[in-house]
């Protein structure tokens, strides 16, 4: 079990139920368990964190730190108790929540074990060798690590000088046998965005038999401006576009495994042939309809985020560092310095930050953390010896 899972399960409390047998889950105390999660909850979020072994502070995997809201919590816990049951009505309710909220058909929605599936149903639906996958460098490496596995050709395409999808050369390399185009908007690991203008004159270009996917993992964390645009707020008529979405970074539910996409009724029947359709847990599927309509705690998430990120930048800034401008729950940040140095350095005090990415391997990709954890962060930071002066 992932160290986010052991942790998500330790707050709602079922960290034993997993591991245990049936008896131990009947005898379980929630309201003990509750009263427990509260208080690791709020501790993670003191001032004098301190980082240890058993209990390093993570920054590597843009995951909500604040974890899910307190209604959501009061789900997960109910639900453990149907742990023995197959999904029933579960999934018609969170297709219908999702299908109002996007207002789609609810044969629209493909729901996946985490947006992960979404993009493994992608790979097999649209891509073989011969048919290639259209992406950008450096960007989340998921799709393009299960396509090179099954031997399909992988184009990948330098950001450009902006950090945008460098769309015109991404046509380009679309005109030879091309199964999807993979757009991650915003992109990770730099947090920037393509506009959705030109992302609307990519698609008109394409050939006809050309899917592309859109990644609208951190959709939520992107400040207003003119120039982005969900293609689910205002949809694009265009059979051969999918939106991805996932549980894991608003709603603060990666350890559940849930995230879904949106596409045209033929998509969305072709995208999962060959996966199971119950790969989606009660739990999940229950957490995420009960996150659906806690509103106001995705506002809160989104304000807190906006926060968290400036006072990130503002402690760059004061380090007279370089962050290429985020508009998402991560930043790259250049360290001035060799950034395997600094990994090593932050790895030995417990701070977990993401690993090197190819082209822009100058710089550093940090989750942003809650306020304490962030102090854990730049204390570790401002410990770390000249360059060069470092045992590696
Ligand atoms: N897409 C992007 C851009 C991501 O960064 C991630 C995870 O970090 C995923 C998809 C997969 O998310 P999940 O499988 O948790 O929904």
């Amino acid at each position: 079990m992932s160290v986010s899972r052991r942790k998500l399960l330790r707050q709602i409390g079922v960290g034993a139920v997993v591991g245990a047998a049936a008896p131990a889950f009947r005898g379980f105390s929630f309201a003990a368990a509750a009263e427990a999660s509260r208080g690791e909850f709020v501790a993670a979020d003191q001032p004098g964190r301190v980082a240890t072994a058993a209990d390093p502070v993570l920054l590597y995997r843009n995951e909500n730190p604040y974890g899910p809201s307190e209604k959501v919590l009061a789900v997960l816990r109910e639900s453990v108790a149907s742990g023995n049951r197959y999904p029933r009505t579960e999934y018609d309710t969170l297709i219908e929540k999702l299908s109002a909220m996007h207002k789609v058909k609810p044969e629209q929605i493909v729901l996946g074990c985490g947006s992960g599936e979404i993009l493994a149903m992608a790979a097999l639906a649209f891509l073989k060798p011969g048919k290639k996958l259209v992406q950008a460098v450096p960007t989340f490496p998921s799709l393009g690590k299960l396509a090179q596995a099954a031997g399909v050709e992988v184009a990948s395409v330098p950001l450009n000088k902006r950090y945008e999808h460098d769309l015109g050369a991404m046509l380009d390399a679309t005109r030879t046998s091309t199964g999807l185009v993979y757009i991650v908007n915003p992109n990770n690991p730099t947090g920037t965005i393509t506009p959705r203008k030109k992302i609307e004159a990519f698609i008109s270009k394409l050939a006809p038999e050309v899917t592309v996917l859109i990644d609208e993992a951190y959709h939520h964390f992107v400040t207003p401006n003119m120039d982005y645009e969900s293609f689910l707020d205002r949809h694009f008529d265009d059979p051969r576009v999918i939106v991805s979405r996932t549980f894991s970074k608003i709603y603060g539910l990666a350890g559940m495994r849930i995230g879904y996409a949106v596409a045209s009724p033929e998509m969305a029947k072709r995208l999962p042939a060959g996966f199971p359709n119950w790969s989606v847990s009660v739990v999940s599927a229950r957490a995420a309809s009960a996150a659906l309509d806690d509103v106001e705690y995705v506002r809160l998430g989104i304000k807190r985020n906006s926060d968290d990120r400036q006072e990130f930048m503002n402690q760059v800034n004061a380090r007279m560092l370089r962050a290429i401008d985020s508009q998402t729950n991560f930043a790259m940040v250049n360290p001035m310095r060799p950034p395997d140095e600094v990994i090593e350095h932050l790895k030995k005090n417990h701070i977990l930050i993401g690993p090197k990415y190819p082209v822009l391997d100058k710089y550093i990709r940090v989750s942003l953390g809650t306020p304490g954890e962030m102090q854990a962060f730049w204390r570790a930071w401002d410990l770390m010896p000249p360059s060069g002066k470092m045992a590696m």
